[in-house]
């Protein structure tokens, strides 16, 4: 690939999928029409789609962005085409089953071809990413009238969704929106203003459906006032024909620092009189009806953090493979010496094997953890129900932290054509910017996880995720090569129980607010720790398959040349590298970090800013 091509990484998607969850080998009835070959020419098409129709506008997306004439919205050159082709290849609608007229696919295999759409452009995955979060609120929760007129059109790309919380006094604080519905016969006439709304106006369909939060006048203040309504921009009539133009406009877009072929909106709506809505669910339950997708939402945009981070660590690798500069550092004062590709200096290559690491623990996870939220679907509990809970803000805030590191460090790789705009890191560094930002800011993310999520149940939900997190590290007990790397683990995974006592003990203690400030110390601990389970996970099925290949070709499985030239034996052998490289590199911070939280300082409650 050249430096600036996208690239999906499709085998290890194929060993997440295959080797290591082995949804070929699913039981469920649900997926009964699938099978492994079915898998891999999904995740063929996928990549073609991904890389021949996708990544070619992200790009000249960045830089033409969306423009905004008289309440009109025009999408970047290329996007039109672009999401024809996508939809009538019936990629908006992966996990919608097929009765419903989707794909049907389980999560994991939905979240892999999301990450290699999202890899090759995130800002045009925001219109049918935000789709599909409307189709499935209406599956789970519209009345039949909405199934049967609206669904239809949402899967097949026809119409678009959005989700409308946030208003200018109201972005992390959902619950002091304003937004004002008021009953007028069966329906709603809603007035006030949604800021930030991603794809509010586009033209790439012919509707688009709101989901909007609004409060009903007598409705208490804060988030148990709010109800959640459906509000098209083109009003639908009863037969599901289209009626006359909603009471909603888009007075303006942002110019922003990244996504820029995403179109964020500020709409106006109901200035008119009142802009028509249909009750979804009952009055005041619009936050309990927006939690219900939460997980969903949060998982998918740690999903995002990942794609653009292993987009930044390809384009990264194939650059440093391509870029010759300096001598090998022994023969540094030789002038005559051959000059190198940069992959060969140590300094590209720890941070090559950081960014690898992470990027491919971050799947292994994510992948994961959709495994699981997929045994809930339909309202199921689920197996692994706490563990899910426990680990959807880890996986929000970890991947997305995460994400921007790994582009910097992508954009550290290129050097100064890693500033420059004719070079794809620098894109993927703003873009991903905002993954920390929206669906709940980081920071309300590590204040969920230590004071919701931590204490839930009573810390049994908190125990059980410490039970999946110590087999997990037992499992490489098997593997006496890899010992002094499970001695690490446990290290890591002691400091984040040590985390925890102390955090339980000052709550018990009556100490709410020097916890608080110490949320996100322990979600980063906690998530560091969780990755390096998760790379472990891979590097238990990767050793006996290296040792085989080895056994098979006569050869030594640390022989260099032989890996070199064997890709299978160099993809297995890569995993053992992240899990050492992970373990002694990187997980020696964790020990810091619990420095941090149990540190008695309490400057943060008493300074004066
Ligand atoms: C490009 C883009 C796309 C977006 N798309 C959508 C969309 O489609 N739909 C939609 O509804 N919204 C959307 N948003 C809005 C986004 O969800 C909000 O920006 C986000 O929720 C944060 O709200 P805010 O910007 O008002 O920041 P604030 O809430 O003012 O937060 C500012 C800072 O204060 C911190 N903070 C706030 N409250 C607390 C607290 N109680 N405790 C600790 N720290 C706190 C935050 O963590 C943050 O660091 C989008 C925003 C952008 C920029």
């Amino acid at each position: 690939m050249s430096a600036t091509d996208y690239e999906v990484d499709i085998r290890d998607h194929q060993f997440v999928l295959f080797e290591q969850l082995k949804v070929q080998e699913s039981t469920d009835p649900k997926y009964a029409d699938f099978d492994a070959e079915l898998y891999g020419m999904i995740l063929d098409e996928a990549r073609k789609m991904a890389e021949g129709t996708i990544a070619p506008i992200n790009g000249p997306g960045d830089r033409s962005g969306c423009s905004w004439k008289d309440g009109a919205v025009t999408t970047p050159a290329g996007f039109k085409a672009a999401y024809k082709t996508f939809c009538e290849a019936g990629w908006g609608a992966t996990t919608v089953p097929q009765d419903d007229g989707g794909q049907g696919l389980p999560a994991p295999v939905s979240l892999a071809v999301l990450e290699m759409f999202t890899g090759a452009g995130c800002a045009f995955m925001m219109y049918p990413g935000l789709t599909t979060a409307a189709c499935n609120l209406v599956r789970h929760m519209g009345t039949d009238w909405m199934k049967e007129t609206i669904l239809p059109h949402l899967v097949s790309g026809n119409w678009a969704g959005t989700m409308c919380l946030t208003e200018p006094q109201a972005g992390s604080a959902v619950g002091d929106a304003s937004t004002v519905a008021n009953r007028d016969g069966d329906t709603y006439l809603l007035q006030g203003t949604k800021l930030f709304v991603s794809g509010g106006e586009q033209d790439l369909t012919e509707n688009i459906i709101h989901i909007m939060l609004a409060r009903t006048p007598d409705a208490p203040q804060g988030i148990k006032g709010l109800s959640l309504f459906m509000v098209p921009k083109l009003i639908v009539n009863p037969d599901g024909s289209m009626g006359e133009v909603n009471d909603i406009v888009c007075s303006g877009i942002e110019h922003k620092m990244g996504i820029n072929g995403s179109a964020t909106c500020t709409l106006s709506i109901g200035d008119g009189g009142g802009a028509r809505g249909w009750l979804i669910g009952n009055e005041g339950e619009g936050i309990t009806r927006m939690f219900h997708m939460m997980n969903e939402a949060r998982i998918g945009v740690g999903v995002q953090g990942l794609a653009v981070a292993a987009a930044a660590l390809g384009n990264a690798t194939s650059y440093a493979r391509e870029r010759i500069q300096g001598t090998d550092i022994k023969k540094f004062k030789d002038v005559t010496a051959p000059r190198v590709p940069i992959i060969e200096h140590a300094d590209v290559k720890r941070m090559l094997l950081y960014a690898r690491s992470v990027v491919q623990g971050m799947r292994s996870f994510s992948l994961t953890v959709g495994a699981w939220a997929d045994e809930m679907l339909d309202g199921g509990e689920g197996e692994h129900k706490d563990i899910v809970d426990v680990l959807v803000p880890i996986l929000k805030s970890w991947n997305t932290d995460q994400c921007f590191e790994v582009c910097r460090l992508a954009v550290q790789v290129y050097g100064g054509y890693g500033f420059i705009g004719e070079y794809p890191v620098e894109q993927h560094l703003r873009d991903s910017k905002i993954f920390s930002i929206y669906e709940g800011t980081n920071g309300i993310q590590a204040l969920d996880l230590v004071g919701r999520k931590m204490s839930m149940k009573g810390g049994a939900a908190f125990m059980a995720t410490l039970n999946f997190l110590n087999e997990s590290i037992e499992e490489l007990s098997a593997h006496e090569s890899l010992a002094a790397e499970k001695a690490g683990l446990e290290k890591s995974r002691d400091r984040l129980g040590q985390a925890a006592m102390h955090l339980m003990q000052q709550g018990m203690g009556g100490e709410q607010d020097l916890p608080i400030s110490h949320a996100c110390d322990v979600l980063n601990l906690f998530g560091d720790v969780v990755i390096g389970v998760f790379i472990a996970r891979q590097a238990v099925i990767a050793l006996p398959k290296l040792t085989e290949l080895a056994a098979a070709a006569g050869k030594s499985a640390d022989d260099a040349e032989w890996l070199a030239e064997d890709s299978e034996a160099r993809f297995y052998a890569s995993k053992i590298d992240n899990l050492r490289f992970y373990v002694h590199q990187v997980l020696p911070r964790t020990a810091g970090l619990l420095r941090a939280v149990t540190s008695p300082d309490r400057t943060v409650m008493t300074s004066v800013l």
